[in-house]
């Protein structure tokens, strides 16, 4: 009975036959790894399409607010961010701090003043 378990133990991934412990899974680290990354991406393709868009804004956004880090400056026009592709539609988090409102794309915050960004000290959240 243990010798047919034992023979009949295969990888889930690649077929091949498995030798070690009873609850082992994979042949090898690569196998667990192609399936592990193969999972991910079968998630990633059951994300309806209508928040994979927003998902894909929102790191867009923060790519643009996380590189004007780099610029030495914290003051930005409005229409600079929206050619660079900004879209202020979306954003993670809204609050308000003594009367000015703040939007946060994760821990990427700005006020808007006129036509003025603001970018603020990163958070920790
Ligand atoms: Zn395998």
């Amino acid at each position: 009975m243990e010798t047919q378990r034992e023979i009949s133990r295969s990888c889930k991934e690649c077929g091949g036959l498995l030798v070690g412990r009873i609850d082992q899974v994979y042949c090898s680290e690569m196998c667990r790894t192609s399936a592990n990354n193969k999972r991910v991406r079968e998630e990633a393709q059951r994300v309806p399409d209508c928040i994979q868009r927003i998902q894909k804004t929102l790191l867009q956004n923060y790519k643009i607010l996380n590189g004007l880090r780099d610029r030495g400056s914290k003051l930005f026009s409005k229409l600079y961010l929206m050619d660079l592709g900004f879209n202020f539609h979306h954003v993670t988090g809204i609050t308000e701090k003594d009367g000015t409102i703040l939007f946060y794309c994760f821990n990427q915050g700005y006020a808007l003043h006129n036509d003025q960004v603001i970018l603020l000290a990163e958070t920790d959240f």
